[in-house]
């Protein structure tokens, strides 16, 4: 039988509805099922047989059914609905977010007898645009200003934080060119910039000046990338600024404050080192006249009082010298006079001097056969004076201070233990800073805290290395080492 060709029509019709990426389903005006093609079925996953007859309630929440009920009346009154979006449910109950179009049916007189609705899945769509919004608040959010252009300079967007640094609202900048916050001066800059964006590279942390809306001068810190386009050519720039007026400011203030520290620090190492040579020549003098008294005077408590008064001043010659030693080192003026000489002899030597001094110490001695290095002999013996004297000062309660020198490694290792108050782990390194004093035991301690800054000096001039084991309550080893051959 031929077919007619407005069946031809209908058929070429059905095939679309049933092809189509879109659900397509037509309703009788109470809102009946009559048509499901087929993404109708893939979307809200029933199949024909399933819904032919069912009232369209089964693809809607209860909360949405009177928005479907005046979606009807609408259709009734002879009017199309567009593009209206809403959420539909699934058969295992999955919301789907869907865009409707829904138009009138009419029969051959004209009477509307029932709605097609075209629906489109917009999932990705909304996923898209809620990523969107996200990106958006990011970039509203940001402390940072946020401006893109074009390769010609054009600006196409400008964040609220954009707004704040430069003062103009996001309608006055947008279509203008970028140069309206560069001052004259560095336009040359952004010829630069985008030269470079052109050429896919990023500039990380510029820092430049703008000039905000009111003439007011902004230090910032620029970060331009590329902006690509869906086919990966660039298309502009995205730009990233930085107030950095702040940071500016407190690191001029910084470098004020630290060239004024360091110029105060001159002062003072200028007036330690005159002082200490001042105070040097009548110390030497008060030593000169007491040891003439001591050998001249008369009376057992005269002598003692005299040989206190030498001790004291011995006392104080020797930190007038460290104070002198502190002011050559920091002015580089700490120099060694070198002589070959026998270190055992040396060590024997201090020892033996500082032990006829000390009643409540014993100093035990463990040495090998004679090493002879070129050194500074005066320097090295005020390096074991300093290390003795503190083993003892820093152990009142011990009795024993062993004193080790071993050739290791083509050096001489000397070690000095002692049995006292030890120091914590993490101040070893700190207590070979000038005036440097580990805080617990200072007060009980006199000292000033140069010793081990001047032996660390010394040790290092002869190239070798000055170090500390030790734990609180553990005692303390001190080590030194340095070179046997090649000393300065
Ligand atoms: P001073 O002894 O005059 O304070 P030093 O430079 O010789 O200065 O020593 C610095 C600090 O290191 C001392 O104040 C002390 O806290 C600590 N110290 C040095 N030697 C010892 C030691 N043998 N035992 C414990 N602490 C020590």
């Amino acid at each position: 039988m031929a077919i007619s060709k407005k069946g031809t029509e209908n058929l070429q019709l059905s095939a679309v509805v049933q092809n189509s990426d879109d659900a397509i389903i037509s309703l009788t005006l109470d809102g009946t099922i009559n048509s499901w093609n087929k993404a109708a079925r893939k979307m809200y996953g029933f199949t024909e047989a399933e819904v032919m007859g069912k009232h369209i309630s089964i693809l809607i929440g209860s909360e949405k059914i009177t928005e479907e009920e005046s979606i009807l009346a609408r259709i009734k009154e002879g009017r199309k609905v567009h593009h209206f979006e809403t959420v539909r449910i699934s058969k295992d109950g999955r919301e789907i977010p869907v865009s409707l179009t829904i138009s009138p049916i009419k029969d051959k007189e004209g009477k509307i007898i029932g709605a097609s609705k075209i629906a489109r899945d917009i999932t990705l769509h909304k996923q898209a645009s809620e990523k969107l919004a996200w990106l958006a608040a990011i970039v509203d959010s940001s402390t940072d200003a946020i401006v893109s252009k074009t390769l010609e300079g054009i600006i196409i967007s400008w964040n609220t934080a954009a707004r704040r640094m430069f003062g103009y609202t996001e309608k006055e900048a947008i279509g203008k060119h970028i140069s309206m916050i560069i001052p004259a001066g560095r336009i040359n800059e952004e010829n630069i910039i985008i030269s470079k964006i052109r050429n896919g590279d990023q500039i990380k942390h510029f820092e430049t000046v703008r000039i905000a809306k009111d003439g007011r001068k902004v230090n910032i810190s620029l970060t331009v990338s590329p902006i690509r386009g869906q086919k990966g050519k660039i298309v502009g720039a995205s730009k990233i600024i930085r107030d950095i007026t702040e940071q500016i400011k407190t690191s001029e203030k910084l470098k004020l404050y630290s060239k004024q520290l360091e110029q105060m620090n001159s002062y003072k190492d200028n007036f330690i080192g005159m002082a200490s040579h001042e105070l040097k020549t009548p110390l030497a003098s008060i030593n000169g006249y007491l040891q003439i008294l001591e050998r001249s005077i008369e009376g057992a408590q005269n002598k003692l009082f005299v040989k206190k008064a030498i001790t004291q001043v011995a006392k104080l010659a020797a930190l007038v010298s460290d104070l002198l030693d502190i002011s050559k080192i920091q002015s580089g003026k700490l120099s060694l006079n070198c002589v070959k000489f026998d270190f055992n002899e040396l060590l024997e030597e201090v020892t033996e001097t500082i032990q006829q001094t000390t009643s409540s110490h014993v100093f035990e001695l463990q040495i090998g056969s004679s090493v002879k290095i070129n050194a500074d002999r005066h320097r090295l013996e005020q390096v074991l004076i300093n290390l003795l004297t503190n083993s003892t000062k820093y152990s009142p309660d011990a009795e024993k201070v062993i004193i080790k020198s071993a050739i290791k490694d083509n050096c001489v290792r000397v070690s000095v233990q002692d049995f006292g108050i030890g120091i914590p782990r993490e101040e070893h390194d700190k207590i070979f800073s000038r005036f440097y004093r580990v805080e617990e035991p200072a007060h009980t301690f006199s000292g000033l805290g140069l010793g081990l800054y001047i032996a660390n000096e010394i040790i290092s001039m002869h190239k070798g290395k000055l170090w500390v084991e030790s734990a609180p309550q553990r005692g303390s080893t001190f080590f030194f080492e340095i070179p046997v051959a090649g000393n300065p």
